[in-house]
């Protein structure tokens, strides 16, 4: 790669990582006057990564700001809530309008928005140095870039925060997730009927399992084109049953997690049995037509710092939240947008970065809290007693129909 240079004229802003908090900052600090580079790891598309994601508010709004207007719908409104037993029998409801998208909508729309000259693919930051006067990234081939700013949005394993908080590394949950979209069109219309215009739940014991539909293949959202999403959270024990369900047939044990074509086929058809012994039949019903679902291990990250001089950490290199509160887009948005917001307003780059961190550290401390007291039914091991009375709690339908997937507890004092 060519060498990025600093020249005179608009600040120069490094972004590390070219996923959602990447682009999300590259397209704010770019609005905010920065000259913006992108450098990601991965070369080629990083298309297909996760399913659904709800559209929250704060991530509608900040798409707002910073100018961007998808074209058509974000994705599928739901209306209603639906809690299933384990007869089947729908034995609560609630309303909650929401817009359910996908990882790949949401990609698809910031990879647009941003000039593909600045975004850098097979780039991998191995080191930065930094001065009174600029900060340098050094990159695994050799090459370096030189900006006035670097923001570290390069996630769960970020190179950036271990360069700078070595200690802080991601703590497993006790839980996993199997995930997967299923084409709407795979539906028999009965169960189309029962499950596939709601937000639906049901809880077996120390399990949740949850799905919602989203758009097809390249925001599609004609009926019958779309396809439903589901979450199914399971207990795993982190020395005995997590290794076992990383381990591919080749006998190799993944660490943190498993690329889905490696998982081992007898964890996949141990888990369809469970299917067929746990679930409300209705989402037995849908597990059946799931060709190729994967595992997700649950892990929590939090920093106790987000700016490092000239260096800023946000979305999940800084804070990752299991996904019961579905703030994990939305918050980097909102991370995106302070760290834009801190630049334009205060006199320097190291102050604004303080300030940064000031509007930013307490809220992603809150979400992770938050997401703890909603996952404690779930973990394998409940450590603490504020755990188990949360566990308690969100074993419950009322509880879980909600505060699952709404940021509304941040607007409380
Ligand atoms: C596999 C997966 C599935 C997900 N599914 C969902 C979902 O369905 N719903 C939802 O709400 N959220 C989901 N999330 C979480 C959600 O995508 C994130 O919370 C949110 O998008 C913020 O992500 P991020 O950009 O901070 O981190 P990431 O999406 O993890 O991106 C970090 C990027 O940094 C790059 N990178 C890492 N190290 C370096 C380096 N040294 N140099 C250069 N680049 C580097 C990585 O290749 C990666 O592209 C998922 C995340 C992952 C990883």
């Amino acid at each position: 790669m060519a060498q990025v240079t600093r020249q005179t004229g608009a600040p120069r802003a490094l972004v590390i990582g070219g996923s959602m908090s990447g682009l999300l900052s590259a397209l704010a600090l770019a609005r905010g006057g920065f000259d913006v580079e992108v450098f990601e790891r991965v070369d080629g598309a990083l298309a297909g990564r996760g399913a659904g994601i709800v559209a929250q508010p704060q991530l509608i709004e900040v798409f707002r700001k910073v100018g961007l207007a998808p074209d058509g719908e974000l994705g599928v409104h739901v209306s209603e809530r639906h809690m299933f037993d384990l007869a089947g029998r729908c034995t609560h409801r609630t309303r909650c309008a929401q817009i359910m998208t996908s990882w790949d909508r949401v990609f698809d729309l910031l990879k647009t928005a941003f000039p593909a000259t600045r975004y850098h693919g097979a780039t991998e930051l191995s080191r930065i140095d930094q001065s009174g006067t600029g900060v340098t990234a050094h990159f695994a081939d050799g090459s370096r870039a030189e900006g006035d700013i670097l923001v570290g949005a390069d996630g769960i394993r970020s190179t950036v925060r271990q360069l700078f908080l070595p200690d802080v590394t991601p703590r497993y949950a006790g839980y996993t997730a199997w995930r997967g979209l299923i084409a709407e069109a795979a539906f028999p219309p009965g169960l189309h009927a029962a499950l596939f215009e709601i937000f639906a739940f049901c809880l077996p014991p120390s399990e949740q399992m949850l799905g919602y539909p989203v758009a097809g293949p390249d925001n599609d959202l004609r009926p019958g084109h779309r396809r439903y999403n589901f979450v199914w959270y399971r207990p795993a024990s982190e020395h005995e049953e997590l290794p076992r369900l990383l381990t591919d047939d080749r006998g190799r044990t993944h660490a943190l997690s498993i690329p889905p074509p490696l998982i081992a086929k007898g964890v996949i058809a141990a888990m369809r049995a469970d299917a067929e012994r746990v679930l409300a039949p209705q989402f037995r019903e849908m597990m059946r037509l799931a060709t190729q679902p994967f595992l997700q291990p649950i892990y929590d990250i939090a920093v106790p710092r987000m700016a490092f001089g000239r260096v800023a950490l946000l979305g999940d290199a800084a804070f990752v939240a299991r996904p019961h509160v579905g703030a994990g887009v939305a918050k980097a948005a909102e991370d995106a947008l302070a760290l834009a917001d801190a630049l334009a307003e205060a006199p320097d780059v190291e102050s604004a970065l303080r300030r940064f961190e000031a509007a930013r550290l307490g809220i992603g401390h809150r979400i992770i809290a938050r997401a703890r007291h909603l996952g404690a039914y779930v973990q394998a091991e409940r450590r603490t007693a504020e755990e188990r009375v949360s566990a308690e709690r969100h074993r419950t339908p009322e509880a879980v129909l909600a505060e699952t997937a709404t940021l509304d507890f941040l607007s409380e004092p």
